[in-house]
């Protein structure tokens, strides 16, 4: 069965392999130079004064940043599930939370941010998906980050990265928590995040809020290459491996750069056999499709033709499904998704078959790499 959700996405055999040796104790100067290791890979690719690994999934990751870096009002930002998750994480915490509310296609409006700046001056964070997965959106974070800055620097940003990063460059001036969680772009199982901060947010943070989440007793501790409570050592040492795989194949850019153009070809290619995006500014991690047949289509492709893509939650359970895009993806297997969509399509007397979706994918996938003799 190929995994084609956007999280848990697949774990590579050499990953399974460096997580299949014997159990460290995490006390050790052996498992110290695999910390530190592992965390200066983390610097480049988060590129953040700070970096915090937590023994949690994502979710543990948003509720770390919103304690300790939200003391009165958090500005939440909810186009989806994961965005209506940081206002419950505010609300169960004692934390006053003010919510721009979206369809889950519509990015938030970075105008919409400055207007609740201004007549709300208790606000002292914001919180927002990069890459809201609910419906494979992105929002505008950077520019958004920039104008709140430019109004009050004070206001922590707050970016949940957790299918952004890994799957393109971010621009972290601004930001000053960028999250991101093992079994998405990072291609590892569940149960690791990561945290990159600020300075800015380190000074904010100051003694922590908290117990097991306290990011000041975290952040003392992990610069000194161990962690305050027992480390997942076990998915720290596949992360590592998975990092320095990115790095045998090529490095970050690479990376990003085949993320990108693997994410415009299943557009192009679905698009091509007549099939509709659904969020008006797409996320490079995933692919949504909004249909009448998505849930027969989402069956077809897991019965017949072995791919397990996902569908949607809430209101779009039913009507739309998500291709994974993260992660070192095969492209005969991303070709293989496409072009079962359009024999599922055929079947079901929507078009003719015609091998479009392959060959659009193809062309927009391999022109450009032609064309800067990539290939
Ligand atoms: C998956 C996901 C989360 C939640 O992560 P868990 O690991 O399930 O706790 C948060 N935000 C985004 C954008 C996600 O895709």
């Amino acid at each position: 069965m190929l995994l084609f959700t956007p999280g848990p996405t697949p774990v590579s055999q050499n990953v399974r392999n460096a997580m299949s040796d014997e159990t460290m104790h995490h006390r050790t100067p052996e498992f110290e130079a695999i910390f530190e290791q592992t965390r200066k890979h983390l610097f480049n690719l988060f590129a953040t004064d700070e970096i915090v690994m937590l023994a949690s999934t994502g979710t543990g990751a948003m509720e770390a940043a919103v304690i300790n870096l939200c003391h009165k009002t958090l500005l939440s930002v909810n186009s989806g599930k994961f965005g209506e998750r940081f206002g419950k994480i505010a609300l169960a915490n004692g934390l006053k939370n003010i919510e721009i509310k979206n369809e889950w296609d519509t990015p938030v409006s970075v105008d919409a941010i400055v207007e609740i700046l201004k007549t709300n001056s208790d606000i002292d964070a914001i919180a927002v998906q990069i890459s809201e997965s609910a419906g494979g959106l992105r929002h505008p974070v950077e520019e958004l980050a920039k104008a709140v800055k430019e109004i009050n620097p004070k206001i922590m940003i707050i970016a949940d990265g957790i299918t952004a990063v890994g799957v393109e460059r971010i621009d972290v001036s601004n930001i000053d928590c960028l999250i991101a969680g093992s079994q998405k772009a990072l291609m590892l199982p569940p149960g690791l995040s990561i945290l990159g901060l600020s300075n800015a947010g380190i000074e904010k943070i100051g003694t922590g809020k908290g117990y097991y989440l306290n990011l000041a007793s975290e952040i003392k501790k992990q610069r000194q290459n161990t962690t305050a409570y027992t480390a997942a050592t076990t998915l720290i040492i596949g992360l590592l491996e998975v990092l320095q795989t990115i790095e045998r194949q090529g490095g970050l850019g690479v990376l990003y750069c085949n993320t990108a153009r693997r994410a415009k070809a299943t557009r192009a290619a679905l698009e091509a056999i007549g099939l509709h995006i659904y969020p008006s500014t797409p996320a490079k991690s995933m692919t949504t499709i909004d249909d009448p047949d998505a849930s027969k289509i989402r069956s077809s492709l897991k019965e017949e033709y072995g791919v397990n893509v996902a569908g949607g939650q809430d209101h779009l359970k039913g009507k739309i499904f998500r291709i994974n895009q993260m992660g070192l993806i095969e492209i005969y297997e991303s070709l293989w998704v496409v072009n079962s969509i359009e024999l599922i399509l055929h079947r079901m007397g929507r078009l003719e078959y015609a091998g479009i979706a392959s060959k659009v994918y193809n062309e927009t996938y391999f022109k450009s790499a032609l064309e800067k003799k990539e290939i």
